[in-house]
């Protein structure tokens, strides 16, 4: 995607339906369509009249927003978060049946977790414990994995971990499919995790001795 402004909508990595049955074809048309365009909608319009900030990138706005006119911080927050945090996930779901047996960042859970279903069992937790809006995150701080949590559209870039996947728990996620079910939609979701992608993710932070 174009990472400064104006920020612009990129294709999914996969078809709408090809998540099913684990997530329906019409709740990625409306989180895709509509919920991640008006989020990109919002960002381009505060950023329309500052044409100071049409230089930074969407990492930039999130990571110095502290930076930012006071009046704009938390709208940027929110909508450039929105966009960020979006990207991440639907970059964090692959085809149901494409996951690889194993890699480095499965390895790598499995000893620092002990399995990968003990891995699930606590990103489960931590998901089921986000109060209303957020998501569930695996980061890494280095090379040591964690579990998180983010409240609304806050991103992990402010806590200077890096992140590999992101499950989003608000309600228009699942809402159609799982109804009010979020652990049911979370156990789904398993189903599909990128993997691979992830761990290329892994594989890119920088380790120091
Ligand atoms: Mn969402």
């Amino acid at each position: 995607m174009n990472n400064t402004y104006p920020f612009v909508n990129t294709p999914l990595p996969y078809a709408y339906d090809s998540l099913e049955p684990y997530i329906d074809e019409k709740t990625m048309h409306l989180h895709h369509d509509r919920h991640l365009q008006t989020y990109i909608d919002n960002l381009n319009a505060i950023i329309k009249e500052h044409p100071e900030l049409q230089t930074w990138t969407l990492e930039g706005l999130l990571e110095l927003s502290a930076f930012l006119p006071k009046e704009i911080r938390q709208p940027v927050i929110n909508n450039a978060g929105g966009v960020y945090n979006h990207h991440f996930f639907f970059d964090s779901m692959t085809p149901a049946g494409k996951q690889p047996e194993e890699n480095p960042l499965l390895a790598e859970i499995a000893r620092q977790f002990g399995s990968l279903e003990a891995f699930q069992e606590q990103l489960k937790k931590e998901a089921l414990a986000v109060f209303g809006s957020g998501y569930a995150w695996l980061a890494a701080d280095g090379g040591k994995l964690k579990i998180i949590r983010t409240a609304n559209q806050d991103t992990p870039l402010p806590l200077d971990l890096q992140p590999l996947l992101a499950l989003d728990v608000w309600e228009h996620a699942y809402y159609l499919k799982h109804y009010n079910q979020r652990a049911a939609y979370i156990d789904d979701w398993f189903s599909i995790v990128d993997w691979e992608k992830a761990s290329r993710r892994f594989a890119e932070i920088p380790r120091y001795l």
